[in-house]
């Protein structure tokens, strides 16, 4: 009887099960907890990483290598130079470090996928629901753009060159493109189109979040296509666009804040994407017909409230009430300290309630409030009933919570046991809740009863 991993035959079978194995936290886990494993593992480390990234990457595995190799390529493999006598060493580590790169990109297109199914697919589920064919088209266009964009930076020479006509190195970097999208299949370039602005919608909503207004410089979403998708997703995370303009200047230091704000003609910058597959599919078929966002998307969407016609990730719903949470650095500050304005009637200049207010709101996230809302019995009748497609504009989610901020922190404070006064007459309209000794003999968080 042989000990577990001795013979060759208990080698391969421990070989064919690392490397069947789905990620790269369970084949550490594995080798950890096994000698037998472990060995397995020394001996035949490249190729089992490479099965267990692949495992993880997926059938887009050709074209994530390639984004890993060329960021390999800029850094000039350093780790390659230092004399090492053990040159297995150094080839471990460099697979090792492929494959986790390999690993963190993969994770990056799979919150995209996410975000793409969502809002494009099926609003029910937060993580994609995409047919394995649609994420396989969806992926390669991801890898594809990343590619891309690292191939066609916007740095410096992108941001300087001009328009003139007999202009060599402009038609050379075009043809550069040209030529690199000729590679692809028309059914690839069409998924790339729709990737593409679908990359540009989510920049649109994080402008319309963040309040800045980047919309107005004329190259803004061009540029933000041009830093790649990884950073238009930290971007979303963080709903501002700092991550950007780190980007922006570290590839093209001392033109930023100019980068965004330059409005002469940048033919590199301007249609970033878009121009290059449109003239793509156009060299093949002529009568290609520039893409037109509608045909593809149809219109927004319908505030459930207002029924206006938003597009669509303008709407605050389900999936985004985290961003309205104090415990989000983000947007916590939608609802607090400005708990003022959410208030009814004279509410806001009743510092005795607004202390009741605020003290609940810290503690307590948004997604709570709301479900509260619906589920005790606090929502007014003006407002449909839950469901999964109820989303709201800005304006009426304002609404909404004004409508019911003071009910639901009534309700907390009575499920709290707290001691609550009688009701005023006039609630939250009482116009004498300005004075101290008012405010605090009677209760104001309640409709007004005349
Ligand atoms: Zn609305
Ligand atoms: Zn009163």
């Amino acid at each position: 009887m042989h000990a577990l991993g001795t013979s060759p035959a208990h080698s391969q079978v421990i070989l064919t099960i690392l490397c069947a194995l789905p990620t790269l936290e369970s084949l550490f886990a594995a080798i950890r907890v096994s000698k037998a494993f472990h060995s397995a593992y020394k001996k035949h480390a490249k190729q089992v990483l490479h099965s267990v990234t692949s495992n993880f990457v997926g059938p887009a595995l050709p074209l994530a290598l390639q984004v890993v190799r060329h960021d390999d390529r800029l850094r000039g493999e350093d780790s390659m130079t230092e004399d090492s006598e053990n040159e297995d060493e150094i080839a471990l580590q460099s697979a090792l470090k492929e494959a986790r790169t390999l690993v963190e990109n993969a994770n990056m297109v799979a919150e995209w996928e996410d975000l793409f199914s969502f809002l494009r697919k099926n609003r029910r589920f937060k993580t994609s629901q995409l047919t394995p064919l649609e994420s396989w088209r969806f992926r390669k266009a991801m890898y594809r753009i990343m590619i891309y964009s690292r191939l066609f930076p916007s740095d410096k020479s992108a941001y300087s060159v001009s328009t003139t006509p007999d202009n060599r190195k402009l038609s050379e970097e075009l043809a550069a493109r040209n030529k690199f999208l000729s590679d692809c299949f028309t059914n690839e370039l069409g998924q790339l189109q729709v990737v593409a602005e679908f990359m540009a919608q989510i920049i649109r909503w994080v402008d319309s979040v963040d309040g800045l207004d980047m919309q107005v410089f004329g190259d803004f979403i061009s540029i933000a296509q041009s830093a790649g998708p990884a950073v238009i997703l930290e971007c979303y995370k963080t709903l501002g666009f700092e991550p950007l303009t780190e980007e922006i200047n570290r590839l093209c230091p001392d033109t930023t804040p100019e980068y965004f704000e330059d409005t002469r003609p940048r033919p590199l910058l301007s249609g970033y994407l878009t121009n290059s597959i449109t003239a793509a599919l156009q060299s093949r078929d002529p009568g290609y017909a520039p893409y037109n966002q509608t045909i593809h998307f149809g219109t927004g969407r319908e505030c459930s409230h207002c029924a206006q016609q938003i597009f669509s990730l303008g709407l605050w719903g389900e999936t985004t009430w985290d961003y309205l949470s104090l415990s989000s650095p983000i947007l916590g500050t939608y609802l607090f300290p400005s708990a003022a304005s959410f208030m009814k009637g004279e509410l806001p200049r009743n510092v005795v309630e607004l202390k009741h207010v605020e003290a609940l709101l810290v503690k307590i996230p948004f997604k709570e409030i709301y479900d509260d809302i619906f589920n005790k019995g606090l929502k007014l009748p003006s407002y449909p009933d839950r469901n999964n497609d109820f989303w709201l504009c800005y304006q009426c989610l304002t609404k909404f919570i004004t409508d019911h901020l003071h009910l639901w922190v009534i309700m907390k404070r009575k499920e709290a046991k707290e001691k609550v006064a009688d009701d005023c007459w006039y609630g939250y309209n009482c116009r004498t809740q300005v004075k101290l000794h008012h405010a605090q003999k009677l209760n104001h968080l309640c409709e007004p009863k005349r």
